[in-house]
């Protein structure tokens, strides 16, 4: 009769109301096929970085770090480090003390930098880090002390040597003026003297990536490589000096900060990116900059998820079709809400729970809906992530002449530490993706501070054999 029909017309609309949610996020899930065809280009892009007549253009940077060696222990002293870049702004004090039983101590402080900091001038940004370095002196009671400090600054710097880096381009939320092109060690050398406070003496700008590698490699020589997976995604490793162009010396190895987040920029991922991560693209800071990165780090994973549920309300798929102000609301979905929300102990209930906190109302088939978009963008994110990983521990393998490699690659970030699913997914990526390497995973504990510490030891013993 009547009341069947009408039951076989709602199933229809259920089930293709399904399909075509299903059709929608097929676009991200990636075949075997498409992850090694991510995994040639970012070979091809490596090798674009490093040679000298291609580097200017190429997108993938790969930039020298001055980081010639990896800690052997011997690192000995107190030193200051600042963190900026990453989820927090910290000052720290690191105390390593080098011998039999070697060990490392460490204070350090939060700060918070306000948003008009991040996106006013340089002058406002680098005195307001110097504040924060003034109040921290204070609270240690060292103000008198010249200490030798690393400045962990993860954004894409030229360097020139360890204590020189020509910001190439701000990444993430950042946007101070009059920064770009500069040097920032003499930004914060200037900002020191203006404050007439304090003396310091700034040995080493480091990349996050980098300072992760060496705070993993001083307990575990075979790590060779760093790998951030947080606000930001990017990798380094230990590159061989004669494949690195620009810089002259044939005879051993340096770390090469490989600004992956950049990959794609020049168009070369267009296949695989969908309009969502389009629409993300132009509603950012950096339009057309830093695409891989959009596609796979903790900053923006929750705005690529905003942009499909937005285009599924839109269809009359979610939320009875109702756009929400707190939808429309840029950066809503953190990782911390994300990693929530995909948690496997968590009960649908408890996911209406987070979306009613976040200002969101759903029906139980909603969260479902939600729960699969979010673990769809995740699964790509780890997966691409996995790619880039795999072309590198790969290139590394071929540069030693090995037909298998064992290599340990040191680890931070929050996406990576906080996520149920992105580390697993993305150690199976790339186990698949290069089945000659084995490699092995290692979590670094503070690697921003220590690793900064450690690379300004170096620095400092290097100095004084320079001075003999
Ligand atoms: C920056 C890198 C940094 C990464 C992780 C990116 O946006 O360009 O320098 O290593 O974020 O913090
Ligand atoms: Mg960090």
């Amino acid at each position: 009769g009547k009341g069947a029909a009408m039951v076989t017309a709602v199933a229809y609309r259920l089930t293709d109301q399904a399909r075509q949610i299903q059709e929608t996020l097929a676009e991200f899930r990636l075949s075997k096929g498409q992850l090694l065809e991510v995994k040639k280009r970012m070979r091809m892009e490596i090798e674009r970085g490093l040679k000298k007549d291609t580097h200017k253009e190429a997108t993938v940077k790969m930039l020298p770090t001055f980081v010639r060696s990896t800690p052997d222990g011997t690192e000995n002293g107190d030193f200051l480090a600042l963190d900026l870049g990453g989820t927090n702004f910290r000052v720290l004090l690191v105390k390593i003390r080098s011998g039999k039983k070697r060990t490392v101590e460490m204070h350090n402080k939060i700060y918070a930098i306000p948003i008009e900091v991040m996106q006013g001038t340089g002058e406002e940004l680098f005195d307001h880090i110097v504040h924060c370095i003034s109040d921290f002196l204070d609270y240690m009671g060292m103000k008198s002390a010249r200490l030798p400090l690393g400045f962990t600054f993860s954004f894409p710097c030229h360097q020139t040597s360890l204590d020189a880096g020509i910001l190439v381009t701000w990444t993430k939320g950042f946007k101070a003026t009059d920064c770009e092109g500069e040097d920032v060690v003499e930004l914060l050398r200037e900002a020191i003297k203006r404050k007439e406070e304090f003396e310091l003496d700034v040995v080493a700008i480091v990349n996050d990536t980098v300072g992760t590698m060496m705070t993993c490699a001083y307990e575990e020589p075979t790590c060779e490589v760093g790998l951030i997976a947080g606000t930001g995604s990017n990798a380094c490793y230990m590159e061989e000096l004669k494949n690195i162009e620009i810089v002259g010396g044939t005879e051993g190895r340096m770390c090469v900060n490989m600004e992956w987040g950049a990959f794609g920029d020049n168009g070369c991922l267009d296949d695989i990116r969908t309009k969502y991560d389009q629409a993300v693209d132009e509603n950012s800071l950096n339009e057309g900059k830093q695409r891989y990165e959009k596609m796979c780090s903790g900053m923006y994973l929750g705005e690529i998820v905003r942009q499909i549920l937005i285009d599924l309300t839109k269809r009359g798929f979610l939320f009875r079709g109702q756009i929400s102000e707190t939808l429309k609301t840029r950066g809503i979905f953190e990782t911390k809400f994300l990693s929530q929300i995909e948690s496997d102990r968590l009960a649908l209930l408890q996911v209406r729970a987070i979306l009613q906190q976040l200002g969101l109302d759903s029906t139980c088939d909603d969260s479902i809906i939600v729960k699969e978009v979010c673990g769809t963008v995740s699964r790509r994110a780890a997966q691409i992530c996995g790619a880039g990983m795999a072309a590198v521990v790969d290139k590394i393998r071929e540069n030693r002449g090995l037909d298998h490699l064992d290599i340990t690659v040191g680890v931070d970030g929050t996406l990576y530490k906080l996520h149920p699913h992105f580390s697993r997914i993305f150690h199976q990526t790339v186990k698949e993706l290069a089945p000659k390497c084995d490699v092995n995973f290692l979590l670094s504990e503070d690697g921003s501070g220590k690793g900064a510490a450690l690379i300004t030891a170096v620095g400092c013993r290097q100095r004084e054999l320079d001075a003999q």
